[in-house]
C-alpha cells in the first residue's frame, strides 16, 4: 500500500491503518486546522 499524498510505500502498521504515512499525516492535520471554524470545533468534539 502506497501514501496517498506522496505515493511511497507506507512501511509501519500505524501508517498503513491510516492509510497515510506520518508525514503526510502531519501535512493533512494543519491543512484540517487551517478549515473554517465550524469543521474545527467538530473535530474537537470527535477527540
Ligand atoms: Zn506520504
Amino acid at each position: 500500500m502506497n501514501c496517498p499524498v506522496c505515493n511511497r510505500p507506507l512501511k509501519s502498521a500505524k501508517s498503513i491503518a491510516k492509510g497515510i504515512g506520518p508525514v503526510c499525516a502531519t501535512k493533512v492535520n494543519k491543512i484540517d486546522n487551517e478549515a473554517p471554524k465550524d469543521q474545527l470545533k467538530m473535530e474537537l468534539k470527535v477527540e
